[in-house]
């Protein structure tokens, strides 16, 4: 009978929670006592790494994201948003809205992956102000900025004025910040030529970066090749430069290597821009900050098998979870390869724990990383090597384009790139909304689905 079904829930569709999935119907496949629901936000997979390419318009934005229901097989799959999470009752609860019933989800297993949100660290300002690069709307809405700024600046008459639509600030210089930073140089530069008062030393792109260098994780060498890179192709970068403020002109900086009695200049200035885009850092979403588990930073802490403290059968995977790189003690980069590794070591474990075998620790052996910096060159450190220029480039492609989980995807997006050879990018303006703050539901009923 259904109710004696044991039910594996699963909170978020993105890298960690869908994976996991994935390895759950490998591992009950056709075991009639096991239920697997999957709940998310959205009815699909979201493939970040190609986020900015759907932000400069060389790949179509339906084309990073594939359906759930089109991935998985035997899941019975909840788009919804999750309210709270009861994890004494073993219950999870679903916002309703106008439209759609809000739902109680009764689990006797739970994994929780409902990945990140930007961070603003507080700064009000910049969250009411900047663009974002985070979900399908943000890249679309980026776009859409960059071509409605072109059109404002090539009939512009004051100078000043010009030169601040044409001033675009990226936040951030790790790989959303320098992938964004040099998609949007190259869709600036292609398309200018449609622009005929428009030069190109009106164009500017900067990235503000905190730290010493851009990039953290690669070798020194490997990120001061992208430097380089970078400001061959125009792209100015600002190291050890903090963002203090922005109203939607004006961006305030602070550099933060400056003498202390100032003979090194001054530690506070601006830049005119009407354009920001903060790819700064990722916090973990309200519902797991205000969640009943125990957090640090707002991520789950879990054990070595990825286990939530004090909540035996719930598991953490992925951005919303804590789990410390035993070589540095510090937390593991919020990356989609490591959340994939999570995610198969949780289904492995509450496989085992359902059929009392013994649960496997998580250990991350990271299999490199690259990185695109802008027309056919990238980085990349593989396999115990370092390579940058058009090889890493080549491998970036290749290798993201294999884990592209669906084959008319993977084709779409190299067409996508084919045709990016062969013709000039689409400069028109679709007009959508921005993002509106967080809404907040009104639940109309609540109904428990055992019954
Ligand atoms: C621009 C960009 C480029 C990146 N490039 C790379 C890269 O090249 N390589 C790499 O390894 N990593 C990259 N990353 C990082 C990578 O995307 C994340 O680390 C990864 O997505 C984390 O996976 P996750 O499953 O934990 O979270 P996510 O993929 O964010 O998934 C979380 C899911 O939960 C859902 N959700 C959230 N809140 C709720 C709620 N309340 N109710 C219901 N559902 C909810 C969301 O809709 C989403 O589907 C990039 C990220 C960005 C933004």
């Amino acid at each position: 009978m259904a109710r004696n079904k044991k039910k594996i829930v699963i909170l978020g569709g993105g890298f960690a929670g869908l994976e996991c999935t994935r390895k759950l119907e490998q591992y009950f496949k056709d075991n009639s006592e096991i239920e697997i629901v999957l709940v998310s936000e959205d009815n699909f997979l979201l493939f970040t790494p190609m986020l900015p390419q759907v932000a400069s318009g060389m790949i179509e934005t339906r084309h990073i994201v594939m359906p759930i229901r089109t991935i998985t097989k035997q899941v019975i799959f909840y788009e919804g948003r999750v309210k709270n999470i009861d994890p004494y009752g073993k219950i999870v609860n679903l916002w309703g809205s106008g439209s759609k019933r809000g739902v109680s989800l009764h689990y006797d297993f739970l994994v929780v992956a409902l990945g990140s949100e930007t961070n603003f660290f507080g700064m009000n300002d910049l969250e009411k102000n900047a663009y974002q690069m985070k979900t399908l709307n943000d890249a679309v809405m980026v776009r859409n900025r960059i071509i409605d700024m072109l059109e404002q600046a090539e009939n512009e008459t004051n100078p000043i004025l010009k030169k601040s639509l044409l001033t675009f600030v990226i936040v951030g210089g790790g790989f959303a910040g320098i992938e964004t930073a040099g998609e949007i140089m190259d869709l600036l530069l292609d398309v200018r030529k449609y622009y005929p008062n428009i030069k190109r030393e009106d164009v500017r792109v900067i990235v503000l970066e905190a730290l010493p260098n851009i990039l953290p994780g690669f070798t020194e060498s490997l990120a001061g090749f992208a430097q380089e890179k970078l400001t061959h192709h125009g792209i100015e970068i600002k190291l050890q430069t903090a963002v203090t403020s922005f109203d939607g002109d004006e961006v305030m900086i602070k550099k933060l290597d400056v003498d202390k009695d100032m003979t090194n200049g001054s530690a506070i200035s601006s830049i005119q821009s009407k354009t920001v885009i903060w790819t700064a850092g990722v916090t973990p979403v309200n519902t797991i900050k205000r969640s009943l588990f125990k957090t640090d930073k707002g991520k789950i802490i879990v054990d070595q098998n990825l286990e939530v403290i004090d909540f035996p059968g719930v598991f953490a995977i992925g951005d919303c979870a804590l789990f410390l790189d035993p070589k540095t003690m510090k937390p593991y980069a919020p990356t989609a390869q490591i959340a994939e590794a999570q995610a198969k070591v949780a289904a492995n474990n509450l496989h085992a724990i359902i059929r009392n075998k013994e649960k496997t620790k998580f250990v991350y052996e990271s299999k490199g990383q690259m990185a695109i910096i802008g027309k056919r060159t990238g980085i990349a450190s593989f396999l115990g090597m370092n390579i940058h220029g058009i090889l890493a480039w080549i491998l970036w492609r290749n290798l993201y384009l294999s884990k592209i989980p669906t084959w008319d995807k993977r084709l779409r997006v190299f067409l996508d790139w084919t045709i990016d050879i062969l013709f000039d990018r689409d400069i028109s303006r679709l007009k959508f909304m921005r993002r509106e703050p967080e809404k907040e539901y009104k639940v109309l009923d609540e109904v428990d689905d055992v019954w």
